[in-house]
């Protein structure tokens, strides 16, 4: 079975390829080309569906797409779809230096955040998704290397180092992506 990832980046299909072809037997994961919809949804899944639906119905294959970001639980969850542009441009830097902005005065205990990632799986019309959470904290300040995005400010559940604190290994099976992922082919070998 040929399923699309409905995304341009190259390293995304090379490290999904990667947890997705051992696992679901006879699955052949491709890149796609083709045009990119405006991402004009209001939530995780809107966004998701937007894209896997533009590429399944580009390719004639069924399609999926993610659409992930932070929810910041004293910010109402924002920054959320908004977070690759939260500091208006898409600069990591300038988004996690206005969320601990935005957080300075707010007590440990009232920091609490999740990393949310929907996937959703577009086949001849049929549509179906599935969500991971990632719970934890937003740090007082930036710590770590490792990891993108905000990694550096978050603090996940049951550690007391940021996410870019921790090995790669150990983010990729504890994340938000993860939990998606494990869902996904759950399903796709059902
Ligand atoms: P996208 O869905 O891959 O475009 O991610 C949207 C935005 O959410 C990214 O630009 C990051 O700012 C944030 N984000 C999503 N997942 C992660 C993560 O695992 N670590 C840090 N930031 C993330």
């Amino acid at each position: 079975m040929k399923l699309v990832l409905a995304s341009h980046n190259a390293g995304k299909l090379a490290e999904l390829r990667a947890i997705l072809e051992p696992a679901v037997p006879n699955l052949e994961l491709i890149g796609y080309d083709g045009p990119e919809p405006v991402e004009d949804g209001v939530s995780y899944l809107e966004n998701a569906l937007i894209k896997a639906r533009a590429a399944s119905a580009h390719t004639g294959l069924p399609a999926i797409a993610d659409d992930s970001g932070l929810a910041v639980e004293i910010l109402g969850g924002s920054p959320g779809i908004f977070s690759a542009r939260w500091a208006g441009g898409r600069d990591n830097v300038e988004n996690r230096q206005l969320l601990l902005k935005q957080l300075a005065d707010v007590k440990p205990e009232h920091r609490a955040a999740a990393f949310v990632c929907t996937i959703a799986l577009v086949d001849a019309g049929s549509e179906i998704s599935f969500t991971g959470f990632w719970s934890g904290s937003i740090a007082h300040e930036e710590r770590g290397t490792n990891g993108h995005g905000y990694d550096p400010v978050f603090i996940p559940e049951g550690f007391e180092v940021t996410a870019a604190e921790l090995e790669p290994e150990i983010k990729n099976a504890l994340s938000h992506r993860a939990e998606a992922v494990s869902q996904l082919i759950t399903f796709l070998n059902a």
